[in-house]
C-alpha cells in the first residue's frame, strides 16, 4: 500500500531516518517499535506525506484509490467543536462530498464504535484525556480510509478500554463492512504488537538505518485463535 525507497530525513543537522526502505502491503497489520525519538512518529508522517524525504529517497503509493486516515500521538481536536462536529470536520473538507445526512451518519456511527455515542455534544475540555483519543480514532475512522496510520493510539487509555479498542481495530480490519485493509501502527507495547499484527517492524535508536531495522513477520491473529475469542461489546 505504501512504499518508502531509500528515505533519508534530517531536522536541521540532526539526521533522523537514514536511507530507510520499507514496503507496507496491503491487507497488513504492522506494528512499529522503537525506542522513543527513534524516528517513529517522523516515519509516519513521512507516509502520511505531511514530511518529505528531504535528504534523499522516495515514497510510492502503487494504488490510485488509496486514502490514508492518521491518529495522532497527541489528540489534536478542535477545542470550539463538539465531539460530533470534530468527527464530521474532515467529511466536510474532504475530496469526496457527502450529503448533510450520510455526514451525521458516519459520524455518529464512527462515535458508537469507540464507544461515546452519549458524549456527541460534549466539548473537548470536557471529556478525558482518553476520550479526546477515542474522539481521534473516531474521526480517523469515519471518512473510511483503506490505510490507517496510527501513532500510540491507545497509549492513554486504561487497560479494559484499550483492550476494547484492540478487539474493535482488528473486527474493523478483518471486517468487509469498512474500507480499511491496512494499518500501520506505533506502540510501545510489544504485547499489543504481538496480539494485534502480522508483521512487527522494530527500529534501532537515530539514526535509524535501513540495517537496523529489522521486520519480523507474526503468525496473524487468525492463525492464533484469536477469532475464538469472545467479542467486545459495550
Ligand atoms: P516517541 O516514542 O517519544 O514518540 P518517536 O520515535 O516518535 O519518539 P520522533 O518524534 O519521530 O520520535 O522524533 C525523532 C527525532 O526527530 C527526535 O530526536 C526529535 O527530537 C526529532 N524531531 C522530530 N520532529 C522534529 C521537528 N519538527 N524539528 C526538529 N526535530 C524534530
Ligand atoms: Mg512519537
Amino acid at each position: 500500500a505504501v512504499t518508502l525507497k531509500n528515505c533519508s530525513l534530517s531536522f536541521g543537522d540532526v539526521n533522523v531516518l537514514n536511507n530507510v526502505s520499507i514496503d507496507i502491503y496491503k491487507n497488513e497489520f504492522v506494528s512499529i517499535l522503537g525506542p522513543s525519538g527513534c524516528g517513529k512518529s517522523t516515519l509516519l508522517r513521512l507516509m502520511l506525506d505531511l514530511l518529505q524525504p528531504n535528504a534523499g529517497g522516495e515514497i510510492v503509493y502503487p494504488s490510485k484509490d488509496l486514502s490514508l486516515g492518521m491518529v495522532f500521538q497527541k489528540p489534536v481536536l478542535m477545542p470550539w467543536l463538539t465531539a460530533i462536529q470534530n468527527i464530521s470536520l474532515p467529511l466536510t473538507i474532504g475530496e469526496k462530498k457527502f450529503t448533510k445526512k450520510e455526514i451525521k451518519e458516519k459520524a455518529e456511527s464512527s462515535l458508537r464504535l469507540v464507544g461515546l455515542q452519549d458524549f456527541m455534544n460534549h466539548f473537548p475540555h470536557q471529556l478525558s484525556g482518553g476520550m479526546q483519543q477515542r474522539i481521534a480514532i473516531a474521526r480517523a475512522l469515519a471518512a473510511d480510509p483503506t490505510v490507517l496510520l496510527m501513532d500510540e493510539p491507545f497509549g492513554a487509555l486504561d487497560e479494559f478500554t484499550r483492550e476494547k479498542l484492540n478487539f474493535e481495530l482488528l473486527r474493523l480490519w478483518e471486517s468487509s463492512e469498512t474500507s480499511l485493509s491496512t494499518v500501520v501502527m506505533v506502540t510501545h507495547s510489544i504485547q499489543e504488537s504481538v496480539l494485534l499484527s502480522n508483521r512487527v517492524i522494530m527500529m534501532s535508536p537515530r539514526p535509524a538505518g535501513v540495517e537496523d531495522i529489522i521486520s519480523v513477520p507474526l503468525p496473524s491473529p487468525r492463525e492464533i485463535g484469536m477469532d475464538e475469542l469472545p467479542a467486545f461489546h459495550q
